[in-house]
């Protein structure tokens, strides 16, 4: 399989060399040339199938002849080693909960293939890889257990100081081993300027040899469109359409949704649910892409004010706002009404949700009240409630019970280093350790 770039300007590469470059040369990002569709029997199969060779079977035309078989199975039985379940609240409304992997969230699909993936593609070389990440809460933690202890790859994170919950920190600033985490006195948005702007920069793209794991880096996707096809196989088999409300902060999920769709699946429309960050659904409303500076809310893993996945978005739907439109529809949410939410669905449904999935299930609602007709939601649950427990107390009044592996990780030190956002000192830093 080949990548090109959504910018168009950069030469088609190799599964290698999209993942190793992150970013394409002309700062567009790296799609797949084509995409093979399953045809409805295919599809009908995975129902029947082992999940593990369902995920082999979805990736291996991404990785084309690149991966021999032996390794593509290897990465993904290692990486996908844990459940996906699929939760009905109601006949019509679906929770899939993506979030019982090492980190509890559903970053861990993709940052685990990532790094096996490109484990695989850097052996051999002589240069150690720095994975540089920028991190709004969970990809942070994602990245880190994904990579930890991987040889040959150190990875840095980039954080916003005081802008994370303290079991998200905690998740990926005790560590240690190859994994070093930078304390940023700034925004998210912030951190991923500096990030950026290591990759633009061509001199230190010379001396060092850096990659991404953000959510632009197409080996994270990938794995992404696994789950999308998890909850076709555990749904019920229905005649109403199904509508996919996506808790979105830089769209890689809901964009891996729609790769999932190009692959086949019978999704009639994703909601691009946000909190009060909510560029695209105002975008969608008005035709108007206005980037601003991120807004902490308390569901902070999605307080982005410039989504990077857009452009990719986009070129799924060749461009135009009217496809854009008939693919997704939008809405943003405010903490009083996540809060809200979470209240109602554990009074009405005894279930928990996190603030980031509440934001999903409010999506839901908003599209039912507009559409009456029969529609089956599905509500992508990105992340435990046990990461946010301070807001579910908030919420539903009790703190969710806390897993062990949570509870461990709390007790650790933090190991960060406190940085400032000038890029002048990221790059002192990258240069000299
Ligand atoms: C990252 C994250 C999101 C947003 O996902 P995107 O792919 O960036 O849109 C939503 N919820 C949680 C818990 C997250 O960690």
């Amino acid at each position: 399989m080949r990548y090109r770039s959504t910018g168009g300007k950069a030469p088609l590469t190799s599964l290698r060399g999209a993942v190793l470059r992150g970013l394409a040369p002309d700062g567009g990002l790296y799609m797949p040339a084509e995409i093979a569709r399953h045809s409805p029997e295919e599809l009908e199969d995975f129902r029947g199938l082992p999940f593990t060779e369902v995920c082999f079977r979805v990736v291996r035309p991404f990785a084309g002849v690149e991966l021999p078989e032996d390794v593509l199975w290897q990465i993904v039985s290692e990486s996908i080693n844990f459940p996906v379940k699929l939760v009905s609240l109601s006949p019509a409304l679906h929770v899939l909960e993506l979030f019982h992997g090492p980190t509890l969230a559903f970053k861990d699909f993709g940052a685990r293939f990532m790094a096996r993936l490109l484990g695989y593609f850097v052996r051999g070389e002589t240069k150690q890889l720095t994975v540089l990440v920028a991190t709004s809460g969970d990809t942070g933690s994602a990245v880190a257990h994904g990579f930890l202890g991987v040889p040959g790859i150190r990875v840095v994170i980039l954080y916003p100081s005081k802008r994370i919950s303290e079991a998200q920190e905690k998740q990926f600033t005790t560590l240690g081993e190859n994994i070093t985490a930078l304390e940023v006195a700034g925004s998210f948005d912030d951190c991923q300027r500096l990030v950026k702007q290591a990759f633009a920069d061509e001199e230190l793209n010379k001396r060092a040899f850096l990659t991404s794991a953000n959510s632009i880096n197409i080996g994270r996707l990938l794995p992404q469109m696994f789950y999308h096809v998890a909850a076709y196989r555990q749904l019920p088999v229905a005649s109403v359409p199904l509508i996919v409300s996506v808790p979105s902060g830089n769209f890689g999920n809901l964009t891996a949704g729609i790769f999932a769709k190009r692959i086949g699946l019978p999704v009639a429309r994703f909601i691009a649910s946000t909190n009060a960050n909510d560029v695209v659904p105002q975008y969608l409303l008005s035709g108007e892409f206005r980037a601003r500076p991120g807004i902490a809310t308390i569901s902070n893993a999605m307080d982005v004010g410039n989504p990077n996945n857009f452009p990719r978005l986009l070129d799924l739907c060749r461009n135009r706002l009217e496809y854009v439109q008939k693919e997704i529809w939008g809405h943003g949410a405010n903490d009083e009404e996540t809060l809200a939410a979470m209240k109602m669905v554990h009074e009405r449904y005894n279930y928990i949700a996190d603030p980031h999935t509440a934001v999903g299930i409010l999506g839901w609602e908003a599209y039912k009240r507009e559409h009456p007709e029969p529609l089956q939601g599905l509500v992508l649950a990105t992340a435990h409630p046990a990461k946010f427990a301070d807001i579910v107390q908030r919420a539903i009044g009790s703190a969710p019970p806390l897993p062990e592996r949570l509870a461990a990780c709390l007790k650790r030190a933090k190991l960060s280093r406190p940085f400032s956002s000038s890029y002048t000192d990221f790059k002192q830093f990258l240069l000299s350790h």
